[in-house]
């Protein structure tokens, strides 16, 4: 390959039980970062590029090189520190300290925006971290899945427990997008998936997360209304430009109940214009970057209006977080806010228990692993009839990708309990290797994100960016085993700051004693944010859970 960019070479993570580096903390760093970059795992290893438009787990090769040197190297008392997926530097720390700590893509407020971040990252200063690229814990397109399971589950229930006999219209089979079509199939339910990238067909197909590809828009049709009238969940990617298939939908009246998108409309130069071939893509947006930003924009007006459109003919419309209506509106289309995004309309009151993305991976890399993992949390939560169905699917319908990994969503005290039973697993040898414990970014109490995970928060607080901070902060002070502080996450510049942390079961009585603080205190962040915010649930939870809250004493 001539073309590869400067050092890239295939990466993967170390497997079994021999350790690399001089603890598990940093071992489990080094496997996590491998993990992001595996080709089964990242959207474009080559580049660095994980998942998310242009999210990436380190800035250059040599960076990455170089922070995976110095996690061989790191002592259990220091501390690596990595800006914007860069190593600057190794400090002496403590043995509750977490092992690295990482700031990504984070720009002082006036200069937050997409064109001054590119004239840094051209520069060479900065990179986008999205949430769990920069911070090593992505785990595929089942990192997502859960979470989109839950949110098509939540429409579920608006329609009497199921999406059988409905039709689903979104677009974007990326890192994240992938998990649309097999999670609206879980929920019973039939959808059309827009993508202009047929690889990214293929890919989905290839990983079972999508049934079947349409080479037409009648095809297409054809294929969902026959499967929605025998009540057979199915998935359909087409192959096109959503702001051209959407409004011609549209316009012939096909019979779509829900609507949504997942095409990264975040980053104006990862939204393919009306019009534009896609081999075109790269060399364009490349070349005039300014000139594609405002095709891209109107694009996306087109495409929101014919998301309206569907609205106002009584379909279910929600955006999926990637901040679409937000782009729509800078290009002139003033309807562009009127349906909701996905977590005012069905997360937050998850969000209010302390619920949210928790996830594991087998370092490992022996799936026996999770399978034990598995039925631990079954264990754990018999009477959780959702979360045992999820556990159920995930196990025969999850193809991995890279490491052996899991996700549910678990709350306040339910996260707490499984990390410290993981744990035990590992200290027993019922599982084989220590598990990573972590989370995605958008999670109850770690991100402020005023058009996605904090939109129209009932006190109005949606920008207030304290609470990510904290939440950092809360982490490091707990002991985790790397923390994050991220800018610009799945919504673009300016638009959200967020943190992560991830913690490692080794097995020892240390990492009992820090995953119970760090799995009660991080999940504790988002129901004392949602108590500020004045929500009765949240309320609710932490007086069952006994959490403190100053402003509520005395
Ligand atoms: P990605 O870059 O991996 O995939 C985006 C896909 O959209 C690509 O395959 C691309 O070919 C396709 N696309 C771009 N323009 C298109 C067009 N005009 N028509 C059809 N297809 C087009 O990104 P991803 O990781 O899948 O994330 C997608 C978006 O969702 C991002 O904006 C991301 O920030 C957001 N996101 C949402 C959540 C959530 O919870 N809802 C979480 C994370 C990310």
């Amino acid at each position: 390959m001539t073309d590869r960019p400067s050092g890239a070479r295939t990466v993967r993570a170390p497997r079994g039980t021999e350790l690399t580096a001089k603890g598990w903390q940093q071992e489990a760093a080094l496997r996590m970062l491998h993990n992001n970059l595996d080709p089964e795992v990242a959207e474009h290893p080559d580049e660095l590029v994980v998942y998310g438009g242009t999210g990436k787990a380190a800035r250059d090769w040599r960076s990455f090189d170089r922070i995976a040197a110095t996690l061989r190297d790191l002592e259990g008392d220091e501390t690596l520190l990595v800006q914007s997926g860069r190593p600057v530097g190794v400090m002496r720390t403590h043995e509750w300290a977490p092992r690295v700590l990482i700031a990504n893509s984070n720009l002082v407020g006036d200069w937050a925006n997409w064109e001054e971040f590119r004239r840094l990252e051209a520069l060479g200063l900065t990179m986008y971290g999205q949430m769990t690229a920069g911070s090593w814990i992505y785990i595929g397109t089942q990192g997502i899945l859960q979470g989109t399971y839950e949110t098509f589950g939540a429409v579920a229930a608006k329609r009497g427990g199921t999406l059988e006999g409905t039709i689903t219209l979104t677009a974007g089979l990326g890192g994240m997008g992938g998990a649309q079509p097999l999670a609206v199939t879980m929920n019973g339910g039939v959808a059309i998936v827009v993508e202009c990238d047929a690889s990214r067909i293929d890919r989905r197909i290839e990983h079972r997360y999508l049934d079947a590809r349409a080479e037409s828009i009648d095809e297409a049709l054809r294929l969902a209304v026959e499967a929605r009238d025998a009540r057979r969940p199915l998935s359909i990617g087409l192959l096109g430009n959503a702001a051209e298939v959407l409004p011609e939908l549209l316009r012939r009246g096909a019979p779509i109940d829900i609507v949504t998108d997942q095409t990264s409309a975040h980053d104006p130069l990862a939204y393919l214009p009306a019009g534009v071939a896609f081999e075109d893509w790269k060399d364009y947006a490349a070349a005039k970057p300014e000139e594609f930003t405002r095709r891209a924009r109107e694009s996306m007006a087109a495409h929101v209006q014919a998301m309206v459109g569907f609205m106002d003919a009584g379909a279910e419309v929600f955006d999926y977080g990637n901040s679409i209506r937000g782009e729509a509106k800078t290009a002139g289309f003033e309807r562009a806010f009127d349906f909701p995004g996905f977590v005012p309309a069905y997360i937050r009151p998850l969000f209010c228990e302390g619920k949210g993305p928790f996830r594991w991976a087998a370092l490992s890399g022996d799936p026996a692993d999770i399978a034990r993992t598995d039925r631990a949390v079954m264990d754990l939560f018999p009477e959780n009839e959702h979360l045992n169905r999820w556990i159920r699917m995930a196990g025969e319908k999850v193809a991995y990708q890279g490491l052996p990994a899991r996700i549910c969503w678990l709350g306040q005290g339910e996260r707490a309990a499984a990390g410290e039973r993981f744990n035990e697993l590992v200290a027993s040898g019922e599982v084989s290797a220590p598990l990573a414990i972590g989370r995605d970014h958008l999670d109850t109490g770690s991100v402020a994100s005023p058009y996605r995970e904090t939109e129209a928060m009932r006190d109005g607080s949606d920008a207030i960016a304290d609470w990510p901070l904290l939440n950092a902060l809360v982490n490091t002070a707990s002991g985790a085993s790397w923390v994050s502080i991220h800018h610009g996450g799945g919504v673009g510049m300016g638009r959200s700051l967020h943190a992560g942390q991830v913690s490692v079961a080794d097995g020892t009585e240390l990492a009992a004693q820090k995953l119970r603080r760090v799995l009660t205190n991080d999940p504790g962040m988002g129901v004392i944010r949602h108590v500020d915010a004045g929500y009765p649930e949240a309320e609710a939870v932490a007086e069952r859970e006994g959490l403190r809250i100053p402003m509520r004493e005395g």
